[in-house]
């Protein structure tokens, strides 16, 4: 498949295995263009050892994939996935700030401190109004890619996960999303995780994905793998979703040899890749 995947886990977070050398060997043999390796950040402000790596590990981690870097030049990026959380913004800038990240990938796994996305806190979707739900989270989103923290917004539709569908079809939500994320300049991927979760389903969904190729939004392919075994999980899938919504191209990022943020390169999908 001629795609990079751009998120990817290690054993490092507490709930993945592998370690970054199994996949990048396992995006290899898949013929993928380029890995990146985004672990989650530290979940700030109080860490919690099933969701991410300890603050202490975040040096070795970023060692350990620089030497992949070296090893592997152009090909192995390094990422993170940071958590965007209002009251912890200042805080994940000077974490993301001191080290080198080609790239850092906004996600909102959290609606104040409830982890919306943690099957540990399944049960508090019977309590709540659920298009209440999906509004502040999308609301979220909008804030992440504004806050230019980001390079790229993770799983945008990750409120969906379980199956708990909003009752009408939140087009006016859905459009001022998408002019807010197209207004911040910020990459927007394509996740096949969601294939795999209760929702079934590709993040994000064909009627955000059309709105937001409708404002130019560039896109790029994740399979947020947790075992080397999933890198580049569904890519075809993926491609065929971005053709259907209209894509013909696709953003790869350049890192820069002097390290910090990589630069955008915008490549054609590759049509004949089914
Ligand atoms: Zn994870
Ligand atoms: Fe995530
Ligand atoms: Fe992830």
């Amino acid at each position: 498949m001629q795609l990079p995947d751009y998120h990817t886990h290690t054993e490092r977070c507490g709930h993945a295995s592998g370690r970054p050398a199994d996949y990048v060997a396992a995006a290899q043999a898949r013929g993928l263009t380029a890995l990146g390796i985004a672990d989650h950040l530290p979940v700030l402000p109080t860490p919690d050892p099933v969701l991410a790596m300890p603050i202490a590990d975040l040096a070795l981690y970023v060692t350990e994939v620089q030497e992949l870097k070296t090893q592997f030049p152009g090909y192995v990026l390094l990422g993170i996935e940071a958590d965007y959380r209002p009251h912890t913004i200042a805080d994940v800038e000077d974490l993301v700030q001191s080290y080198p990240f080609d790239y850092v990938i906004g996600s909102v796994h959290h609606l104040g401190n409830w982890g919306l996305d943690d099957p540990r806190y399944l049960k508090e979707y019977e309590s709540r109004d659920i298009d209440t739900v999906w509004v502040e989270y999308l609301e979220l989103i909008g804030d992440a890619a504004e806050s230019g923290l980001f390079t790229i917004l993770g799983h945008v539709d990750l409120v969906k996960k379980f199956g708990y569908r909003p009752s009408r079809r939140l087009e006016r939500e859905l459009d001022r999303l998408a002019r807010r994320i197209g207004r911040a300049g910020v990459v927007v991927e394509i996740n096949t995780a969601g294939l795999h979760r209760p929702c079934r389903e590709i993040y994000p969904a064909l009627d955000l994905l059309v709105r937001l190729r409708e404002l130019n939004v560039p896109i790029t392919f994740g399979s947020d793998a947790h075992r080397p075994e999933e890198v580049g999980r569904d890519f075809d899938q993926a491609l065929e979703l971005a053709l259907t919504a209209g894509y013909r191209q696709f953003a790869v990022l350049s890192p820069k040899p002097t390290g910090g943020r990589a630069e955008l390169r915008s490549l054609p999908l590759p049509l004949a890749g089914l």
